[in-house]
């Protein structure tokens, strides 16, 4: 059967290259999803899935755990599921993936169009070629193959392309509210073609610092809140210490698994005039284990302490002000003593030929909103690219036929054959 299986899947490779450079020609930066969501639909309905395109609401998931604050709703910008129904009785599965995509900036450090899906020698270029179209064509490419195949399921599948997840997990946390549960599910993101041991907490913040202008001539009379700025870089960095030091058992090998960045720095209009204001907006990782609200006070006394040290009157007195806006996503961890990793374990060796490899994630990636909320057990497990949010992104083509062909046993696996 797989032998014939197999064929089915080469057979499409052709088509499956031109769905993932149409997909990335379609660039899903943050508000833009629409577009490429509708390709997905169109996807998961020549599949045969019963079809739901769906905007999350604000209001029916801002009470529930693991959601991050917006500042804006999802008006045309909709999740894309697929419900393909087994014949009744099995396990079910969910494959999810996101179609959002981090922006190309800055442009003019790539040698190839960011939004054309060039292919050169095997690979396919451009933003979300690997992170991760990669992972959603994967998916659509097992379904398809065992759809063509004449294979029906015991249990349900549900096909889920979601946005948000570079941001907020707002996106898959909607689909679970809507009733979207199973008993496993797959997050199709580039992998490597290895499982993800954790995945990493992550949060956002912004931090406004207020400053006083002044003409640049006499900036003694002003406050200069680029300058002041300092003291918030200084508290991520140690913030980002402490909590290396700290560590965790799963990241042992790590000398610096977490990681703090300051993403975005706005602040000032002229350089005549010292900067009266200044906004950084901040990255920080948070190791599995931690909750949000302690990681929150954590980031929130260590800038304290730090405005303290400085002994910097105006700060004193005008101490930065720390918004939470963005993700707020806990970290994970999965259990690879489970019938769920039994199970993955045989299909990726069946395939790869070797023992499936785990990684600890220095990333965090969408895993959180089944296992954490509802007991469901979940990996990541997908295609092998580089560049991922850099310039240059590509992805190996021959790993998405690899991993199409990892989920087409997984799902026969797990959901039975009827
Ligand atoms: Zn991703």
């Amino acid at each position: 059967m797989w032998e014939s299986i197999d064929r089915v899947i080469a057979s499409r490779r052709d088509a499956m290259v031109s769905l993932l450079a149409e997909l990335v020609r379609s660039p899903s930066v943050r508000y833009q999803e629409g577009p490429a969501q509708m390709i997905m639909a169109r996807e998961f309905r020549r599949l045969g899935a019963e079809l739901d395109v769906f905007e999350p609401k604000v209001e029916e998931i801002q009470h529930l755990p693991g959601y991050s604050p917006v500042e804006t709703g999802y008006e045309g910008r909709p999740n894309v599921v697929g419900v393909i129904k087994g014949a009744g009785g099995g396990r079910s599965l969910v494959m999810n993936g996101h179609i959002d995509v981090v922006s190309a900036e800055p442009v003019e450090n790539w040698t190839v169009n960011p939004w054309g899906g060039e292919v050169k020698e095997g690979r396919l270029y451009g933003r979300a070629s690997c992170d991760m179209k990669s992972g959603l064509v994967a998916m659509v490419w097992a379904v398809d193959a065992l759809r063509r195949s004449g294979i029906q399921l015991v249990g349900d599948l549900t096909l889920e392309s979601v946005i948000e997840e570079e941001c907020t997990g707002n996106g898959t946390l909607a689909c679970r509210a809507r009733g979207y549960l199973a008993d496993a599910a797959v997050v199709c993101e580039p992998s490597g073609l290895t499982g993800a041991l954790t995945s990493m907490g992550v949060q956002w913040a912004r931090v406004k610092i207020k400053g006083s202008s002044s003409h640049a001539a006499w900036s003694d009379l002003g406050a200069n809140a680029i300058e002041k700025a300092y003291v918030v870089i200084a508290a991520l960095k140690e913030l980002e210490r402490r909590r290396n030091a700290r560590g965790h058992e799963l990241y042992r090998g790590m000398a610096r698994p977490v990681f703090c960045n300051p993403g975005v720095i706005k602040g000032g209009d002229w350089p005549s005039t010292v900067a009266g204001n200044c906004t950084l907006e901040v990255r920080m990782g948070v190791l599995p284990g931690q909750t949000m609200a302690e990681a929150r006070r954590e980031f929130e006394d260590i800038l304290h302490e730090t405005v303290e040290q400085q002994k910097d009157a105006w700060l004193l007195k005008h101490p930065p002000v720390v918004e939470w806006v963005g993700f707020q996503a806990e970290g994970c961890v999965f259990d690879t003593s489970s019938e769920y990793a039994r199970v993955l374990e045989a299909s990726h060796r069946a395939v790869v030929g070797t023992p499936l490899k785990y990684k600890v994630s220095t990333g965090c990636n969408d895993m959180r909103f089944f296992s954490l909320y509802h007991g469901i057990p979940a990996t990541m497990y997908g295609p092998a690219g580089t560049g991922a949010h850099s310039a240059d992104e590509s992805v190996d083509l021959a790993s998405i036929e690899t991993a199409a062909r990892v989920y087409t046993r997984f799902i026969v696996d797990w959901c039975g054959v009827a």
